[in-house]
């Protein structure tokens, strides 16, 4: 008989993880349940566990996680079998209103930013998982356990990337050099940017960006002025810039360096709930201003498909692979501002 307690990292309290032995989650109708093979630790796991508890009511004692994949353990009757390898997007649309029927299930009136496996419900920082099969999808021997465990921020990358519209030779600017600003400064050079500068906010994680090469410059999103090289290389200014941190001067960073009628992508979720920036330039020189969050259904499969047909391989930015004992250590770390943690992925 299969074991009914499971190893999980319990949020027990505000910046407290305690690996616990608790019950395997209940399989419901239309569920299936995997046994996790790997889950990414996503910066959007710290404000919860700053804060104690998740998004729903009653999320005291919570499992976060909803970067994973595993393999099927109770196929519970859906289209999957047992030994299946799948991973699950963590998105609960409901399939059923104006913004899924549009197919623009990121956007689900239900969603909101916070409707996520991991968020609400307990995610997959354990041993086993169970949730809805229509969440689950079929992976490629080809994306390996630790890629799909990035498949997260990928698709953030990706959604971006595409709703930039970048047409062969422009000139981009990516700001924050975390996992996603990576990803997306990859994928911009491989949409046909011709030159793609980043600004960074330190020099500590930088080394899996340089060794992946896709920047053509980087420098301090604190200085002023843009290095020459880049202010020769971007003459003008900036076709496309990508604001990946949430902050006020990152925003005035793209502002700044936005060429007349360019486009500006936030991405970046911000801390404070207003952000004063010289907005009246947006309409003085018709820069457009577009939000960006999460993806489609329909590009959740297109970035599995990214990384199986090797377009993009996101090992390159892991920086750490850890079981789950290390998952507080983990999370400390990655809220030090001098720590060189770029991406870390979980293995229960
Ligand atoms: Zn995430
Ligand atoms: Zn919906």
């Amino acid at each position: 008989m299969a074991k009914d307690t499971m190893k999980a990292a319990v949020l027990v309290g505000a910046k407290q993880i305690e690996i616990k032995e608790v019950p395997v989650p209940t399989v419901r109708p239309g569920d299936i349940e995997i046994k996790v093979t790997a889950c990414g630790v996503c910066g959007s796991d710290i404000h919860m566990w700053k804060a104690g508890q998740g998004w729903g009511k009653n999320m005291q004692d919570f499992i976060m996680g909803h970067e994973f994949c595993g393999v099927v353990t109770n196929p519970n009757g859906s289209k999957f079998k047992e030994g299946d390898r799948v991973t699950f997007w963590a998105n609960l649309y409901c399939g059923e209103c104006d913004m899924c029927r549009a197919g623009l299930e990121h956007l689900c009136r239900d969603v909101n930013g916070t409707n996520y496996i991991g968020f609400v419900c307990n995610g997959a920082y354990a041993e086993r998982f169970a949730g809805k099969a229509k969440n689950a999808y079929l992976l490629p021997d080809s994306v390996s356990d630790v890629a799909a465990g990035c498949i997260d921020p990928l698709m953030v990358a990706y959604h971006a990337v595409r709703k930039a519209g970048i047409k062969l030779g422009d000139k981009v600017l990516v700001v924050g050099n975390g996992i996603i600003g990576n990803m997306i400064g990859e994928l911009a050079k491989k949409s046909g940017a011709s030159y793609v500068a980043l600004s960074k906010l330190n020099d500590y994680k930088l080394a899996p960006t340089k060794k992946a090469g896709y920047f053509d410059a980087y420098f301090d999103a604190a200085s002023e002025e843009f290095p020459q090289e880049t202010q020769e290389a971007s003459k003008g200014g900036f076709d496309i810039a990508f604001e990946a941190v949430g902050a006020e001067s990152a925003m005035q960073n793209c502002i700044s360096a936005i060429k007349p009628g360019g486009t500006i992508v936030m991405i970046g979720n911000s801390i404070t709930p207003t952000i004063p920036v010289n907005i009246n330039r947006a309409v003085l020189q018709e820069f457009r201003l577009l939000g960006s969050v999460s993806c489609t259904e329909e590009e959740f499969r297109g970035t599995i498909d990214l990384i199986a047909n090797g377009i993009i391989d996101p090992e390159a930015y892991v920086t750490d692979i850890i079981g789950l004992d290390d998952l507080q250590h983990t999370l400390e770390r990655i809220v030090s501002p001098t720590d060189s943690i770029l991406k870390a992925v979980v293995k229960p």
